[in-house]
């Protein structure tokens, strides 16, 4: 069978692109260390499942300290040769653009790996890989553009500011984009770093295809090193004395730990964790537009996503009507397999995770919230969980405190402009908020007044290589995406020479 031209096979009773699945069928999926496919030296494998069926469909290599140990060496070697770092900034932009190319003709095959190992809906999957290309795309334009300059010191000496990369960057990715990863790795590489990438446990196919892909572009070996394996590889990838700086996006667990640990020798961290973000609806809002975009935002990849929508604050005056609006765009959503694509929500990523949203669907439950809508999911094979809404609820209840990661959305009155802040920012997370308003001076003050990193006027969720994307608060700190991301991945380092007006030996 083919589609686009492409052959066809099937994994776990699934029709997917034949490389996908010879990805899968060639064995053990390894580690990429010095260009070379490696497996863990101490033989640890971990089984790959599938989401949409809970069954196994393949196995990762899952290392320690001695595999993360390698590929450090491997990624400080590339950097101390320079057979990337000093390629010509012309060159470096025709390989970052020629793998954004390779991604795109291959965007079936990481669509169908994050839909196998993630459970990512076929259909936002692409926009997943998707958001690789654009961050490559976008950094390719960075290596002929970075320029320190000369600050004026006066006639006796010349002071330059050079920006120089850094070294070699750890790079801990969780398991809920998983083909995105180029949103931190790119910025890296077009600064002229080497990278060593450790992917979730859960979700290794995307970025080992994709580090493969990074070595037909001409990425040399080395440059992108990818570890498989959990806090076990994570922990000494922290800790190493030959890694420069670090970007960890995960739960705010992990990131407190982790920044602690990175103190220990000094490492710059960029921490990108959950939230609790608010969507605020206005009575002059364009209802329609806001109960599909509130709602559209906690159903997103089953609300596995940090900028889910979780808390929707609505004005009073128009609170029912809301409701309505919000549970007749959602009410006859289906829940299914990645790959059905008349799915509107995928499964969650692990039974565990299922079950921690199921106690929190109780947790509303018993403090009190109004069920308004559970929908329906399917009892048996992957890990589904229906959408729910929960209206009348306070900043005291759990649902409207603590990150559930599934879809779930809590919908709390408010009476006022004011009081809309303020419920919007009593809350230690501050990564995103959404404000649907047409008055423009009202949308100045909200921006003005969330303290969170990014806020979506009359949008959500919309994103750009070009913009620069990071928490406030317990979201973390430091900035992925746009030209700030270039400051996280470059040093500055200032040179002074003396000038001589005459000739000194004379
Ligand atoms: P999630 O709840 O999204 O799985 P985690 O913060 O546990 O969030 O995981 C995010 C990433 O951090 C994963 O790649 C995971 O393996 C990694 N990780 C887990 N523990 C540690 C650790 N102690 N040090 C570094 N990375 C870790």
């Amino acid at each position: 069978m083919t589609e686009n031209g492409q052959p066809r096979s099937v994994v776990d009773g699934t029709d997917v692109d034949a490389r996908a699945a010879a990805f899968l069928a060639a064995g053990t999926v390894p580690h990429v260390i010095e260009g070379e496919r490696r497996q863990s030296r101490a033989g640890g494998e971990r089984p790959i499942m599938n989401p949409s069926t809970g069954h196994q469909i393949g196995t990762v290599t899952s290392g320690d300290a001695d595999d993360l140990d390698d590929a450090v060496r491997s990624a400080r070697a590339a950097f101390e040769d320079g057979r990337w770092r000093l390629l010509t900034p012309r060159e470096k932009e025709t390989r970052l653009q020629r793998l954004a190319d390779l991604i795109e003709t291959h965007r079936e095959v990481t669509g169908d790996l994050d839909g196998l190992d993630a459970g990512i809906l076929r259909k936002y999957a692409s926009f997943v890989s998707q958001a690789s290309i654009n961050a490559l795309r976008y950094y390719a334009g960075w290596p002929t553009k970075i320029a320190g300059h000369l600050p004026p010191v006066g006639p006796d000496y010349t002071a330059q500011e050079r920006i120089e990369p850094i070294g070699v960057m750890g790079v801990i990715k969780p398991w809920n984009g998983p083909g995105a990863f180029f949103n931190q790795v790119a910025p890296a590489l077009a600064a002229g770093n080497s990278v060593v990438l450790k992917p979730a446990e859960h979700t290794p196919l995307t970025a080992t295809y994709m580090a493969l892909l990074a070595l037909e572009a001409g990425i040399p070996p080395g440059v992108l090193n990818v570890v498989h394996g959990d806090g076990a590889v994570g922990s000494p990838l922290v800790a190493h004395p030959a890694v420069n700086r670090l970007s960890f996006t995960g739960s705010v667990a992990t990131g407190r730990a982790l920044a602690a640990a990175a103190a220990q020798t000094f490492k710059k961290v960029n921490i990108e964790l959950g939230g609790k973000s608010p969507v605020i609806v206005f009575p002059d809002a364009d209802l329609e537009l806001a109960a599909v975009a509130a709602t559209g935002s906690v159903w997103n990849n089953s609300g596995q996503v940090c900028t889910a929508g979780s808390r929707t604050l609505v004005h009073r005056d128009i609170y029912e009507e809301f409701l309505e609006r919000a549970v007749e765009a959602s009410k006859d959503l289906t829940v299914g397999h990645a790959f059905d694509d008349t799915a509107d929500l995928g499964p969650l990523i692990s039974p565990q995770q299922r079950d921690k949203v199921r106690s929190y669907v109780e947790i509303g439950r018993s403090e009190g919230a109004a069920v308004k809508l559970v929908g329906r999911a399917p009892e048996t094979g992957g890990n589904y969980q229906a959408p729910v809404i929960f209206a009348d609820v306070d900043m005291s209840m759990r649902v409207a405190r603590e990150e559930i990661f599934g879809p779930v959305m809590s919908v709390i009155p408010f009476d006022s402009e004011e009081q809309a802040y303020r419920i919007a920012n009593d809350t230690e997370f501050g990564l995103a908020a959404g404000v649907f308003t047409r008055d423009i001076a009202r949308a100045d003050r909200a921006a003005d007044a969330l303290d969170v990193g990014t806020v979506w006027i009359n949008c959500y969720q919309v994103l750009d290589a070009a913009v620069s994307f990071g928490g406030a608060k317990h979201s973390g700190y430091g900035r992925s995406l746009g030209s700030p991301a270039l400051e996280e991945y470059t040093r500055r380092k200032s040179v002074w020479s003396r000038r001589y007006a005459a000739d000194p030996l004379r």
